[in-house]
């Protein structure tokens, strides 16, 4: 299996460290709000990578972290006066809830920086000690200088970033030796969580977090690590500078990145404000809707989001999905129960697809490829069978397809539609919550019929229901 690693611009052979095992790191999201789908696209993408991987055999350790103290958090928290801790487990548990709808595994483990500090604080010390960072006032710097392979992932012109960097030298901190070096450590503001530490009260930068957890987790040298493309710099290359001067070793082998979500081709972000959240796109379609549309594209190549896009995205997944219902519903139906010489023919011929599929997903995840094997079976299918087909021919074609979409994350097979009954219980208890004026349950319950394809409306005559 080849992947493109940026750090050597080239596509390589995967060699993992230990033979069957597959150490991941991926760079979660900083949870102030809910995701929009362009932080979607990293989960979606090495969510899949991890699947294929586990596909092939390999036992996949993947950790993901959740960045729960950050500026961003704390503004928001003192904006609804609460506690930045209630903030991030509040949207880390919404975000979960995406993941799960986007059928994104929970990673092995999701550590939490807030939980890792005393670790991060080791790894800033040793970094001290070795002559790799220094404290100015309670401020602790990385000394870039003084690492000489800084740079090398994102292939960048250093002395430029320097010369450049000089005059964008940020009030409070023209104390580094150098435009380059990197906080370590910063002392608290007023109002801000702190932990103590021995330069000062405060908390750790953001690069150290991931340094720090996937040391722990994964150990000090990981097989690949991950993540969107606008963390290749400044982010991951600190990253690889702590890791590298602390442990005196290579820390990740390969570093795979996903080009962005855009939308009018701009990057779809939070700061632009131009973004969708994943919450909002699951009250219109089904999330596996959502995931196709990502792994429709190479993940290193920019994907535009449109309405247009996620209507065709719609249909195409609907064809896989009627093509496996159709052969659902006739193989109780088939009058033959065992192969004929000529299905055994076909079924030899089906073959190829999955060879296809693997080829692609063997190409640097090559998932558009993968998707169009997956078609040219649905094709195969709907053409190769009919009431004539024996049941097994019929059972083989179908468990194909679902497993092919699987190794995806996509589901083959239909939701089962809600009954009426149980919507009507719905409408009951949420009418029951709205004379009891519990109106956050009556908002939950219509949300959640929402997220169902069920939309209420409140007439004269009472509640009414329609399917979207
Ligand atoms: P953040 O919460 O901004 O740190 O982002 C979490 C992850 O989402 C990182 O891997 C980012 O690179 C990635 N990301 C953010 N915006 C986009 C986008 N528009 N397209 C693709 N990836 C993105
Ligand atoms: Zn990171």
């Amino acid at each position: 299996m080849k992947l493109y690693n940026t750090l050597t611009k080239k596509k390589e052979e995967f060699i993992p460290i230990t033979e069957g095992q597959v150490k991941m790191y991926v760079c979660g999201p900083t949870v102030y709000n809910f995701i929009h789908i362009g932080n979607a696209r990293p989960m979606i993408v090495f969510d899949t990578a991890r699947r294929y991987m586990e596909y092939k055999g390999y036992d996949v350790n993947f950790v993901s972290n959740f960045t729960d103290v950050d500026d961003k958090i704390i503004a928001k928290a003192n904006e609804e006066g609460v506690s930045a801790e209630e903030i991030s487990t509040r949207y880390i548990a919404e975000c979960k809830k995406d993941m799960e709808g986007m059928n994104v595994k929970p990673a092995t483990t999701h550590p939490l920086a807030t939980q890792e500090i005393g670790g991060m604080i080791d790894m800033i010390q040793t970094l001290i000690d070795k002559g790799y960072a220094y404290d100015v006032d309670g401020t602790v710097y990385f000394r870039t200088r003084k690492f000489d392979e800084y740079g090398k992932l994102s292939h960048k012109n250093l002395d430029d970033l320097r010369s450049g960097g000089r005059s964008l030298l940020v009030t409070g901190e023209d104390s580094k030796e150098d435009p380059l070096d990197f906080v370590l450590w910063k002392p608290k503001k007023e109002g801000e969580p702190f932990w103590k530490s021995p330069w000062s009260e405060g908390r750790p930068g953001w690069h150290i977090e991931c340094s720090e957890m996937s040391k722990k987790y994964l150990g000090e040298e990981i097989d690949i690590h991950a993540g969107g493309e606008d963390l290749i710099f400044p982010h991951h290359e600190n990253e690889i500078a702590q890791s590298e001067c602390c442990n005196g070793k290579p820390f990740a082998r390969y570093w795979l990145h996903n080009a962005f979500l855009n939308i009018d081709n701009r990057k779809m972000s939070k700061s632009l404000g131009n973004f969708f959240t994943v919450r909002e796109i699951s009250e219109k379609y089904d999330l596996q809707v959502l995931r196709f549309f990502m792994l429709n594209a190479h993940y290193r190549s920019p994907l535009n989001f449109s309405a247009e896009i996620m209507e065709s995205s719609k249909n195409a997944l609907e064809r896989i999905l009627t093509s496996a219902d159709r052969l659902k519903d006739m193989i109780p139906k088939a009058e033959k129960a065992a192969v004929s010489d000529q299905e055994k023919d076909l079924l030899e011929q089906m073959k190829e697809f999955r060879n296809k599929f693997e080829m692609a997903m063997d190409d640097d995840l090559n998932t558009a490829d993968a998707i169009a094997a997956i078609f040219e079976l649905v094709k195969f299918a709907n053409t190769e069978s009919d009431e004539n087909s024996s049941r097994e021919y019929l059972e083989t074609l179908r468990k194909e397809m679902v497993s092919l979409c699987d190794i995806l994350g996509l589901k083959a097979e239909r939701k089962a539609e809600s009954l009426d009954e149980e919507i009507e219980a719905l409408i009951a208890k949420r009418q029951e919550a709205r004379k009891a004026k519990n109106f956050k349950l009556a908002d939950e319950i219509r949300d959640q019929l929402l997220s169902q394809g069920i939309i209420l409306e409140d007439t004269r005559e009472g509640v009414k229901w329609k399917r979207a």
